[in-house]
Order: structure tokens, then sequence, then C-alpha cells
């Protein structure tokens, strides 16, 4: 590891959601960042406020493919993270998820860096244990149609802690629950941007299934706050990452619509296959390891959500 204060950061997905929010937080703390991404789902208006930037690069980059770059930290998030994105071409989905974190992990080797990966809630599937902590090893189905994402999430966990236990690699591994806020995609298809965007444009909110199933949602800034911690602390993990209010998705719906036009309809849609029927991180090792819970409650974070929608869908 360098040792000056300026880190030379790598954000694999870095002009994605999460991604692009962590290279706000680092540049603004005069960090170094170099940003990857094949641009699936990044954008370029995510990062562009520090194009040009003395302490910022931009590079269009598969990590599929290796890449030799000479940097400090790796925040590998590169993946799309909603199901209709990661199911759009499973096959890509899971060398993403395998070829891409054995090449920056292979980076991580070669040039001594720590690297943090975004791993998921998915890694437990369909759980049968409520709320679920890190010990819990899972309920999935290895031939669905999330698979390519679940099973991708874990044989990548696996590759990180067999690079700490074969070559000592510096690893980070997060388990990231729904996580939500400005700069989602307005077709990401995911259940929060879904909502708000149907409600603002005046349309019937879709439920899949009864609504009875159940997520918990992080606000993007308690996220991020989470994820630097994680990289800063000396614990491997994995450690959960998420906000344990639960919900179901009729809850979220009706939150949703009361802040928008309480008039606007329910329609019901087939639940997709595989869909898990309730979600809760248990954050206790969050806590003590990290000293970290999150801060914003659903209702807080859905105003600051809906708040940016309503320009970006302008
Ligand atoms: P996102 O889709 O907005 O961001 C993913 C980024 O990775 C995009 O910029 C995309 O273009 C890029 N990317 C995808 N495949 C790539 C490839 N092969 N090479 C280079 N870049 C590639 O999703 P997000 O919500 O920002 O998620 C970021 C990470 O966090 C993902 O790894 C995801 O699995 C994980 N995660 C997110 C959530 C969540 O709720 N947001 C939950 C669990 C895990
Ligand atoms: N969902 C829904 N309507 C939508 C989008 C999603 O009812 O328009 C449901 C979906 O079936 C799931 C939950 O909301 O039960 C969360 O879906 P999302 O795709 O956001 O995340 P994930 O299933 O990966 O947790």
């Amino acid at each position: 590891m360098k040792k000056c204060t300026k880190y030379r950061n790598l954000i694999t997905g870095g002009a994605g959601f999460l991604g692009s929010h962590l290279t706000d937080r680092l540049m603004e703390a005069g960090e170094e960042v170099i940003c990857l991404d094949n641009y699936f789902t990044g954008r370029k208006e995510n990062i562009i406020q520090w194009i040009g930037h003395p302490s910022f690069e931009l590079i269009r980059h598969d990590v599929t493919q290796p890449i030799q770059i000479e940097v400090d930290r790796i925040w590998h998030l590169a993946c799309p993270a909603s199901p209709v994105h990661y199911q759009f071409n499973p096959i890509k989905t899971a060398k993403t998820s395998f070829l891409g974190t054995f090449n920056m992990l292979g980076l991580a080797r070669r040039v001594g860096a720590r690297i943090l990966l975004a791993s998921t809630s998915e890694v437990y599937g369909d759980p049968e244990i409520h709320p679920q902590p890190e010990s819990y090893r899972g309920s999935v189905n290895t031939i669905g149609t999330r698979s390519c994402y679940d099973e991708g999430k874990r044989i990548a966990e696996t590759l990180c802690f067999d690079y700490q236990r074969m070559h000592g690699t510096e690893i980070r591994v997060m388990r990231i629950f729904n996580t939500y806020g400005p700069r989602m995609l307005p077709n990401d298809g995911r259940v929060i941007s879904n909502f708000i965007v149907q409600a603002l444009l005046g349309e019937s909110l879709t439920i899949y299934g009864n609504g009875q199933q159940t997520r918990s949602f992080c606000y993007v800034d308690d996220l991020i706050d989470g994820m630097i911690r994680l990289m800063d602390g000396n614990h491997a993990g994995p450690i959960n990452i998420g906000n344990p209010g639960e919900f179901t998705i009729l809850e979220l719906a009706e939150l949703v619509r009361n802040r928008i036009n309480p008039k606007l309809e329910f329609i019901k849609k087939p639940l997709p296959d595989d869909d898990p029927m309730q979600r809760k991180p248990l954050i206790a090792l969050a806590q003590q390891e990290l000293g970290w819970s999150p801060k914003i409650p659903l209702e807080e974070g859905l105003e600051k959500t809906i708040k940016w929608f309503k320009k970006a869908i302008k």
C-alpha cells in the first residue's frame, strides 16, 4: 500500500448508480479516482462533474478483459444490479461476475492493492432464515433466471477468499442489500425507481405477485458511508450493509403513491421466478466492526429520490 495521504482508487462500474456516488465521495475527500466502465448500465452524465479534474480519469473498459494499471485500492462494483439488466444477457453477467472479479483480484495481487467486492444479499437466495446474518449460507437456485447473478456473486466471494488464503490479498467483501437514491436509471426495473417513475408519469404502479414480499431499503448515502468504512477498516467481511427497516412491496407502493398522487391505482403483474419472499439484514457485525448503522429512514430517502427523479425525467 502506498504511504501517502492520497490513494489511487480504481472504481470498476464507476459510472453506475453506486459507483458514481462513491466517485463523488472520494473526489470530495481529495483522493485520486480512476473510473472504469463499459457503460452497459452506467452513464457519463453520472460522473461528468469530474471530467477534466486533474485527480480524475475515465477509462472505457470491460472487466472481463485484464487491465494493467497502478493503483492502491480497487472498489470492484462492475456488474449490472437490476434483475432486468442482469437477465438481459445472463451469460455475460456470469462472465462479468467471475472473470471480472478474477481479473481485478489478479490486478490487486500484482500491485499489492486492497480490493473491495460489491457482493449482494442475493447470495442468501430466497432465505429460510430471517433476518439474514452473514453466517447464513443461503438458499439459492443454481439453474434459475436469477442464478447468473446470485451464483456469480457467490463465486466472486469464493475467489476473494481464495486469493486471501493463497496470496495474502487484502480483501473486503460487502453484502449490499437493496439500495436506492438519485441516479438510478428510470428504466432500471428496480422497484423504487419503477414506482417513482410510474407515479410521476401518472401511471398505475406495477405490483408483482400479491405485494406481500418484503425488502429492506437503504439510502445511497448511508450505503456509501458503510462501503468506505469497510474499505478503511480491518475486517475482511463478508459484512451486510443495508437498512434493517422491512417493508412489504405493497407498503412501499402506498408510501410512494401517497407522496406523489394518492389517486393512482395499483395493477398486479406476475411474480418473477425465484423472487425472494423476504429480505432483511442483520447488521450487528457492521455496527460492531465498522461503527456503522444507517441514518436515513425510508420516508426521508424517498423524498430526496422523488425530488431527483422529478428533474431527471422532465
Ligand atoms: P449499476 O447497474 O448502476 O452499476 C453497475 C456499473 O457496472 C454500470 O456502470 C455498468 O455499466 C458497469 N458494468 C457492468 N458490467 C461491466 C463490465 N463487464 N465491465 C465494466 N463495467 C461494467 O448498479 P449499482 O446499483 O450501482 O450496483 C453496483 C454494484 O453493487 C454491483 O456489483 C451490484 O451487484 C452491487 N449491488 C447493488 C445493489 C443495489 O441495490 N444497488 C444491491 C446489491 C449489490
Ligand atoms: N417489484 C414490483 N414491481 C416492480 C418492480 C419490482 O412489485 O415494478 C418487486 C419485485 O418482484 C421484488 C421487489 O419488488 O419482489 C424488489 O425488486 P427489485 O427488482 O427492486 O430488487 P430485487 O428483487 O433484486 O431485490
